[in-house]
């Protein structure tokens, strides 16, 4: 398997630190809003890349945080009056609804900054028992120049960032003892939550966040490191200069960055007033045709969002879904059971489009060839099953489809969800027919829900239903 590595700017064969596992730590989003549609293309890609290494039976180790402690966070709970930790835990809620709705699997482990700081505190510690940071007025600077490889990611030349240093202060510049230095503990200001350290009460700075909860959930090193591409520098940077100068070990051996989202090929921003929420694109469409738009290109190029493009999405997604539908409805009007040779001989076939997927995927995940494959696979299916169809042949290309869906998070078998209100009319002309005496109706309506997923329950009360 193939990925491209931004440090190397190569692509690289994969090879775990540790056989059969892979430890992959992606940055998560600053919890002060709901997420928007670019923040998702991270979320979806990574989610992608993680469902592709367990197709291929590697377990995976996947951490992303939730950035709790920052400025922004801070500004939203001071405009509110309320505090910063109701701010972050009401849209870390939010942030994960979106998720499930984008079908993105929940992480082996969501760290939360805020709830880290001893392991921050400890980490700033041995940076400046190793002469790599410095404490000034209660601040505390991870000293870049004592780290000799600064710049190897985002490749940047020491001298160079020296004389645009200006961009680079962060704050104090004139305690600093260099201007390419930066934060990582700074005092409160008033109104700022803040923590007791040996320096000051004060906060950790958003960088050693990411390299103190990647080595504390997954270890000194790491397989991939990932994140948008607006993060390689300065933050991937730095956190590799910290964590490197700190475990005295390679950070990670492979560094992942997707390219950026645009809106109608403007840059997103609220200014600009086309700034869109995951949460308002979910009320126009299915969020699977989201995630299908979002892997129709590949996850390092540059991606335009607009509503053209989304119905081009929704229409192509829809190919499939009606492909898969059409052979759920084979498997269960097929009149023989089992495969006849011919079928066998033609089911033999579909591995070359599983191979095509594969192949695709290997090459630095190329979702948008790996859905090509699926469309062969589907134009196949379509003109090779019908009605004379065997259900194991028509069940055998549906598993195949739903399967490799999945691997994209996907999801294709539509399992016909019934709404509240259509359940709650079923369940009303079930009690007039118990009161009619008609219970050969009633137990209809009950098996009927009970074949669709839902469970009646007869109380004192009345009818209690849930779905199971
Ligand atoms: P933030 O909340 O700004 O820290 O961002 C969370 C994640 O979303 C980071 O990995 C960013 O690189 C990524 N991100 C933010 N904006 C975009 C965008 N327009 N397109 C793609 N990724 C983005
Ligand atoms: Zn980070």
């Amino acid at each position: 398997m193939k990925l491209y590595n931004t440090m190397t700017r190569k692509k690289e064969e994969f090879v775990p630190l540790e056989e059969g596992k892979v430890k992959m730590y992606v940055c998560g989003p600053t919890v002060y809003n709901f997420i928007h549609i670019g923040n998702a293309r991270p979320m979806i890609v990574f989610d992608t890349v993680r469902r592709y290494f367990e197709y291929k039976g590697y377990e995976v180790n996947f951490v992303s945080n939730f950035t709790d402690v920052d400025d922004k966070i801070i500004k939203k709970a001071l405009e509110e009056g309320v505090t910063a930790d109701e701010i972050a835990s009401r849209y870390i809620a939010e942030c994960k609804k979106d998720m499930e709705s984008l079908n993105i699997k929940p992480a082996t482990a969501n760290p939360l900054a805020a709830q880290e700081i001893d392991g921050m505190i400890q980490m700033i510690q041995e940076l400046i028992d190793k002469g790599h940071a410095y404490e000034k007025n209660g601040t505390v600077y991870f000293r870049t120049r004592s780290f000799e490889e600064y710049g190897k990611l985002s490749h940047k030349n020491l001298d160079d960032l020296q004389s645009g240093g200006r961009e680079l202060l962060v704050s104090g510049q004139d305690e600093k003892e260099d201007p390419l230095d930066f934060v990582l503990w700074k005092p409160k200001k008033d109104g700022e939550p803040f923590w007791d350290s040996p320096w000051s009460k004060g906060r950790p700075g958003w960088h050693i966040e990411c390299s103190e909860m990647s080595r504390k959930y997954l270890g000194e090193q790491i397989d991939i490191h990932a994140g948008g591409e607006d993060l390689i520098f300065p933050h991937h940077e730095n956190e590799i200069a910290q964590s490197e100068a700190c475990n005295g070990k390679e950070f990670a051996r492979y560094w992942m960055h997707n390219g950026f989202l645009n809106i109608d090929n403007k840059k997103m921003s609220k200014s600009l007033g086309n700034f869109r929420t995951v949460r308002e694109i979910g009320e126009k469409y299915d969020l699977q045709v989201f995630r299908f738009f979002m892997l129709s290109a590949h996850y390092r190029s540059p991606l335009n969002f607009s509503a053209e493009l989304m119905e081009a999405a929704k229409n192509s997604l829809e190919r499939i879904t009606n492909a898969v539908d059409h052979l759920k409805h084979l498997m269960e009007t097929a009149r023989t059971e089992e495969m006849t040779e011919a079928e066998k001989e033609q089911a033999d076939k579909t591995a070359e489009f599983v191979k095509d997927f594969e192949n695709a995927m290997e090459d630095d995940f190329n979702t948008a060839d790996a859905i090509t494959a699926i469309f062969e696979l589907v134009k196949f299916a379509n003109t090779t099953a019908d009605g004379n169809s065997s259900k194991e042949y028509a069940k055998t290309l549906f598993d195949l489809i739903v399967r490799l869906g999945d691997i994209l998070g996907l999801i294709l078998d539509r399992k016909e969800e019934m709404l509240d209100a259509d359940i709650e009319a079923l369940i009303e002309e079930r009690t007039r027919a118990r009161k009619e005496k008609n219970f050969q109706r009633a137990d209809e309506i009950r098996d009927e829900l009970l074949k669709k997923g839902i469970e009646l329950k007869d109380t004192r009360e009345g009818v209690q239903w849930k779905r199971v």
